[in-house]
């Protein structure tokens, strides 16, 4: 199971109503995930739903008005194996214990599972965090209940990208990140409420005016209850492996990871990009939304004048959903058909495209294709990810490697030159360019060291094993 998600947990310590928090926070996170969504409380059974987050104020008001707590939890599920079986909408309960809520990717749960023995039945819609929450409840049984060697213990067992909010019975939180840091987690705090918030990304402390404290470390637990807050460090690794994609494409434009503005980097590699590509162009436009900054950073770069060429909807149902993260290809296709260029702004022109990334490459078809259909003269399509040609184990859905247009247009080469001009042939435009390692790097501002960018070099040595993807759970 991949779970692209987004979490968040809420303790308030003055002990006033946190749900209304909960569920604000979840629709400023709802980019990390937009097939089902769930909250859950101590005491009250959890509260799921299909769909975008409290998509009809009914929902708003009736989670609000009916779960009157002052410590919850919160999950935003986007996952790509397997249906959006409701059985596996988040917070999971584990036994009568806790709820569990993760982003990331399990690669192993065969071998969590074996680990479990008989102790529970597993049924095969069971899925990794389903599974991870099983195996952590028998070692807590194992060590009288102490979570934090019980975590330590997990940890050891568990390959994959995690970060982990759980709510026991007893209405504590615990909130794990795991070692290498893939995915984000940060904590705040909502001066007003005297609550303590964490969250994936930091949009959802700033959408309640609540202050961003500091990332939770990789390798972190921290558990808030009555007693205040603890923090206990399970493992120290001197690499960690942020994805650098979050800072291109996932992640809110607002959102700070490990320090750095979302914004500023999408910005800064849309410069880098400028100065490795000199196209003809009249305008640089991006592709709706994310790639707005950097083609923005582009035009500082270059001095060709930023331009809106293509529109996305923003009024109908469709024009909040990303393309990227929809379950079907058909699903994806209904996305990007709700980009419309604009006229007055392309047509006769020599244009160069920004977009955070090519993966398929046929959201870039279609781009060129509405972009020559409204008289753009020339098309450069530039990308400020480098080629995508291997699989991510850690929480992105790449499709596999010959579905990747990098991969398949390269035949395999790793030459840039090969590549740029394969995808230009297959996208159908006169012109393609990648970002290169260092380009993405350095307008991230964090030293390859820090990153992940497996997904480009084929090296998972930032894996503390090498992983690889349960194949039950990929047939499911
Ligand atoms: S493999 Fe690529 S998408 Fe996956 S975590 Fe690493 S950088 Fe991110």
């Amino acid at each position: 199971m991949k779970e692209k998600c987004g979490l968040v947990a809420v303790y308030s310590y003055s002990g006033k109503a946190v749900m209304p928090m909960i569920m604000n926070s979840l629709r400023a996170l709802q980019h990390r995930g937009q097939e089902s969504w769930g909250v859950a409380a101590p005491n009250y059974p959890p509260y799921k739903k299909l769909g975008l987050v409290a998509e009809y104020n009914y929902d708003f008001v009736h989670v609000n008005k009916s779960i009157v707590t002052p410590v919850g939890i919160g999950h935003v599920r986007y996952s790509t194996i397997g249906t959006s079986d409701f059985r596996n909408v988040q917070p999971i309960q584990i036994g009568n214990e806790f709820l569990i809520a993760h982003n990331g990717t399990i690669t192993n749960s065969y071998e969590l599972e074996k680990a479990l023995g008989h102790e529970f039945a597993t049924p095969t819609w069971v899925s990794d965090t389903h599974l991870v929450g099983l195996r952590l409840l028998q070692l807590l049984r194992q060590t009288g209940y102490d979570w934090f060697r019980s975590f330590e213990l997990l940890s050891k067992e568990v390959v994959g990208a995690y970060c982990f909010v759980i709510l026991t019975n007893k209405g504590e939180v615990y909130a794990i990140r795991d070692d290498r840091g893939f995915r984000p987690l940060c904590i705040g705090r909502h001066r007003d409420t005297d609550s303590m918030i964490i969250a994936s990304e930091s949009c959802a402390l700033s959408i309640l005016g609540a202050d961003l404290e500091r990332d939770v470390n990789p390798g972190e637990i921290i558990k808030m209850s009555k007693d205040g807050i603890e923090s206990y460090v399970f493992s120290q690794q001197s690499r960690h492996a942020h994805c650098a994609f979050e800072y291109t494409y996932f992640a809110h434009p607002v959102t700070y990871i490990e320090g750095r503005s979302v914004y500023l980097a999408r910005k800064n590699v849309g410069r880098e990009l400028a100065k490795r590509y000199h196209p003809d162009g009249d305008i640089v436009i991006p592709v709706p939304d994310s790639a707005r900054p950097a083609a923005l950073g582009f035009y500082e770069e270059s001095g060709i004048p930023f331009e809106e060429g293509l529109l996305k909807d923003r009024y109908g149902r469709k024009g909040g959903l990303r393309s990227f993260i929809q379950p079907s290809m058909e699903e994806r296709l209904a996305v990007t058909r709700m980009i419309l260029p604009l006229i007055e702004a392309v047509r006769g022109q020599d244009i160069v495209v920004v977009d955070d990334s090519i993966v398929r490459g046929i959201s870039s078809k279609q781009m060129v294709r509405y972009l020559k259909n409204a008289g753009a003269k020339k098309i450069s399509f530039l990308s400020t990810f480098p080629p995508i040609t291997y699989p991510c184990y850690a929480g992105i859905d790449f499709p596999t490697k010959k579905d990747l247009v990098a991969y398949q247009a390269g035949n395999g080469s790793k030459s840039i030159e090969d590549i740029n001009k394969g995808v230009a042939d297959i996208i159908q435009t006169d012109l393609v360019g990648y970002n290169d390692v260092k380009g993405l790097c350095d307008g991230i501002g964090l030293p390859e060291s820090e990153l992940c960018i497996s997904c480009v070099t084929g090296d998972y040595k930032c894996f503390k094993k090498m992983p690889h993807l349960d194949e039950r759970k990929l047939k499911k």
